[in-house]
């Protein structure tokens, strides 16, 4: 699909709004970009659709039942309790796209955004693109964290990163390290305690939310938040999304007395790890759940990323640069908005700010 909006109008590669990015939270912004008539175009590096979920695990389930997992305008299928697969929403992604008829060019990686007259110029794989208007949609799937162990470059074993984590066949009757106590690090140790020794390592004691909690209570604690904060009230935070929500695998783990965890050991040797006491264990791999950080380098040339590797914002709009706006990077973009159901709320905050703006 070429560039959506009024007509193509001037030259090649020329828009007015280009989303940096072809995930859920571009299409959330594609959504109501298509309503305003603004022409517009979707960079996304990846050669097909999903964005972050084209990676991920097998079994990777959401954390919300599919009606609290959905982009604006329309609802993912499924019912009240069912927790869509990873699958699922691949393929609910992908028709988003087609039915919204969403103007997304991909493989286009955008290298640079610089400021050029009056607008912006892209240097992206596919040559300059011009826009008036910029949204970062990028995530933060291409930038895993991890955590920088003494000795980590001598350890002789696997070490993978959960981005690149599909199954627990590779690890099958081995020694693994399970580092992260977020949902990610649950669910990985749930399905490689059924496979190999597995040993859960984290920072704290790790925080289960209740099993009758799952994503959509947190959505909605969030949303009374936000409502009470937006009438000038106060409220209790809600239960963080790092809290875990105890999805079927990790209610079975723990029923197996498998969420046992322990804190990090010290350092790294050659063939494993030496604990607090001083114990060294061998270990044959280590499993980074140690989440990610937001994916701005695109952003450097425009001198908006601060020390903290985020832009500062109000709202989605970067503070100090009017014509870009920041999407889907977690509650610093807008609370919840790193989620399916939380990124449609900001999408369109984001795109009245820019209608505005253009129209000015
Ligand atoms: P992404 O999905 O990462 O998409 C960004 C796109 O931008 C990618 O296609 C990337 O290739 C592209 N890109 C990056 N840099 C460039 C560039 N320079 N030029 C061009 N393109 C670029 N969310 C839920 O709502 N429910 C859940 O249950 C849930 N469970 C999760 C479980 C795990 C283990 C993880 C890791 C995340 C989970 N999430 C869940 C969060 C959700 O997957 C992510 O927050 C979401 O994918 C972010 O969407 P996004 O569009 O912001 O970024």
């Amino acid at each position: 699909m070429e560039e959506a909006g009024r007509g193509m109008g001037g030259a090649e590669r020329e828009t007015e709004v280009a989303v940096v990015g072809g995930g859920q939270a571009a299409l959330a912004v594609a959504y109501y970009l298509r309503r305003t008539g603004l022409r517009h175009v979707l960079l996304d590096a990846q050669d097909r659709s999903g964005g972050a979920w084209a990676g991920g695990w097998d079994s990777l389930r959401l954390f919300s039942p599919a009606r609290f997992s959905s982009l604006p305008g329309w609802m993912m299928a499924g019912g009240e309790d069912e927790y869509p697969s990873r699958a699922d929403v691949l393929e609910y992604l992908a028709r988003y796209e087609e039915r919204y008829e969403i103007p997304v060019r991909r493989p286009v990686t955008v290298h640079a955004v610089r400021r050029d007259r009056g607008g912006f110029a892209l240097d992206t794989s596919e040559g300059e693109w011009r826009a008036r208007a910029v949204v970062s949609a990028t995530g933060s799937w291409r930038r895993p964290f991890v955590p920088d162990v003494p000795g980590r470059d001598l350890f002789r074993g696997m070490q993978i990163h959960s981005a690149d984590y599909r199954s627990a066949a590779p690890f099958a009757g081995k020694r693994v390290l399970v580092v992260g106590g977020g949902n990610s690090g649950a669910q990985v140790l749930a399905e490689l305690s059924r496979a190999c020794e597995a040993t859960w390592v984290t920072l704290h004691p790790p925080r289960f939310l209740p099993d009758d909690v799952d994503g959509r209570v947190l959505f909605d604690q969030a949303t009374a938040l936000y409502r009470a904060r937006a009438a000038g009230r106060d409220a209790a935070p809600p239960a963080s999304l790092g809290d875990i929500v105890m999805v079927a695998p990790v209610r079975a783990a723990r029923d197996r007395g498998a969420l046992a965890s322990v804190r990090p050991f010290e350092r790294f040797t050659a063939d494993g790890v030496v604990w607090p006491d001083g114990r060294e264990e061998r270990v044959d791999g280590v499993i980074w759940c140690t989440g990610f950080r937001a994916a701005l380098e695109h952003l450097r040339p425009l001198g908006v990323i601060g020390e903290n590797g985020r832009v500062a914002v109000r709202g989605t709009r970067a503070a100090d640069e009017p014509r870009l706006w920041l999407v889907g990077y977690g509650d610093w973009t807008g609370f919840a908005s790193a989620t399916l159901i939380g990124v449609g709320r900001s999408a369109r905050a984001t795109v009245d700010e820019i209608k505005a703006a253009l129209a000015e």
